[in-house]
């Protein structure tokens, strides 16, 4: 079973087919996103292919598919760009400054 083979069947089964955010459906680089980790998670990093990951990978979400979002990768990146400002204040300041943007 391939990489592109398990994604594809996750996609459908749990995730409607479409990333969380956009709704865009299914594609190249789609990436299921983790909420939170827990132990003995699957983490890209540590294996060696992607082909080996995704059937751990799997086997997780197969367990609890709520853990996981699918997102597109622009959407991935972004929520990975999110998650990555632990400062509040810097956070703050983001989302005023989104709010703010009339364009
Ligand atoms: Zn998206």
């Amino acid at each position: 079973m391939t990489a592109k083979e398990i994604k594809k069947r996750l996609a459908k089964k749990y995730y409607s087919n479409r990333c969380y955010v956009c709704h865009k459906k299914f594609g190249k680089y789609f990436a299921f996103h983790h909420l939170w980790y827990e132990e003995d998670d699957a983490i890209y990093k540590n294996f060696k292919n992607s082909n080996a990951y995704h059937v751990q990978l799997e086997r997780f979400i197969k367990l609890n598919p709520k853990r996981f979002l699918l997102l597109c990768k622009a959407h991935h990146h972004l929520v990975e760009w999110a998650a990555s400002i632990k400062d509040q204040a810097k956070w703050k300041r983001f989302v005023k400054a989104r709010s703010l943007t009339k364009t």
